[in-house]
């Protein structure tokens, strides 16, 4: 199997938000090349790599785009103004470092008489990107309208196997979804797996990837949050851990995974030895309801990753559950569906 922890760095040099995941796309196309027998992008950005077989087509998503922000307009003193790609944590942006996709730096500041803790989920108009400028025009050489950012950070490894950095949703599924396609021996199933773009504005790659691949069964790969931190609103109503294995998702808020898919998952993870957790996710959507809306409706299920801080720059998940998912994702692909 490809390494985990190796391969997410990869794929992290590259982060770029919604909309414009081309950087992303060509790393994963390196690692994925060797594993498949066919690679192409189709015209909203998904790389979609199959690896063909006699059977039922089975379509596997990871989102590779990334939360991040998009200059909306600079200020007389060249300060950026900015609109969020995705969903964000206001409370977790002053202070943060951010790096363009021109690769310029800023940091996200916060207008002085602000109350943080009163923000909502979406950064307010309170806050801006400080890239350093002295004036407006000097801000304007390097930034406009519509240049968009990430956060900036390096992930750390902790001594137990915590992976702390922005990019985990969802570098990380794509990771695990890369070193799933690098065990599979043989299949009979039709395996199309999606790097899908524009997850987080609205699950748009997957839903135009799966009109297009009219999938007989969809498997999404992608992060959850869990129920074991104080950070998380729903920590009391969530069962979902760090270290207790992937998570195959029973329902969000955006899907009801159908039940031949969840039985289907756990059927592999049992026979493969796969320790998992079940997940009742109270808030929040993958790429599974859009593959489950496609057509006259297809057939969903969602293996997930446990992740706290998801969608601020500290995200925590585990490599031995993002390993988990990709054996898991890996038995799935190559059981007849
Ligand atoms: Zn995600």
């Amino acid at each position: 199997m490809l390494d985990f922890f190796e391969t997410f760095k990869a794929l992290k040099e590259a982060a770029l938000p919604s909309g414009i995941e081309g950087a992303q796309a060509e790393v994963i196309k390196k690692y994925a090349k060797d594993f498949c027998d066919e690679i192409y992008t189709d015209r909203i950005g998904n790389l979609i790599c199959r690896k063909r077989g006699e059977g039922k087509k089975l379509m596997m998503p990871a989102h590779m785009d990334v939360i991040g922000f998009m200059a909306t307009c600079i200020d007389e003193r060249g300060f950026i103004r900015f609109a969020a790609v995705g969903g964000h944590r206001a409370y977790a942006l002053p202070g943060t470092p951010v790096r363009f996709e021109n690769g310029v730096c800023g940091c996200i500041g916060c207008d002085n008489e602000t109350d943080v803790s009163s923000l909502s989920d979406v950064p307010a108009t309170d806050l801006y990107i400080d890239i350093g400028a002295a004036s407006k025009s000097d801000a304007e050489e390097h930034i406009t309208p519509g240049t968009c950012a990430v956060f900036a950070a390096a992930p750390e490894k902790t001594a137990d196997g915590s992976i702390i950095t922005p990019y985990a949703d969802n570098l990380a599924g794509c990771a695990a979804l890369l070193c799933a396609m690098s065990e599979i021996k043989f299949s009979q199933n039709d395996l199309y797996f999606v790097f899908s773009a524009q997850e987080e504005v609205g699950c748009r790659g997957a839903k135009v990837a799966a009109n297009a691949i009219r999938p007989d069964m969809g498997i999404a790969v992608d992060l959850t949050l869990t129920g074991d931190s104080p950070a998380e609103r729903d920590n009391k109503r969530m069962a979902v851990s760090l270290g207790l294995g992937p998570a195959i998702k029973i329902r969000d808020s955006s899907l009801i995974c159908d039940r031949p898919v969840v039985d289907f998952l756990r059927k592999c993870a049992e026979e493969s030895g796969i320790k998992y957790q079940n997940e009742v996710l109270p808030a929040g959507g993958t790429d599974g309801s859009a593959m489950q809306r496609s057509q006259g409706g297809v057939l969903s299920g969602v293996v997930s990753i446990p992740g706290r801080n998801i969608h601020t720059p500290g995200e925590i998940i585990r490599e031995s559950d993002a390993l988990g998912a990709a054996r898991l994702l890996a038995a799935a692909a190559q059981t007849e569906i």
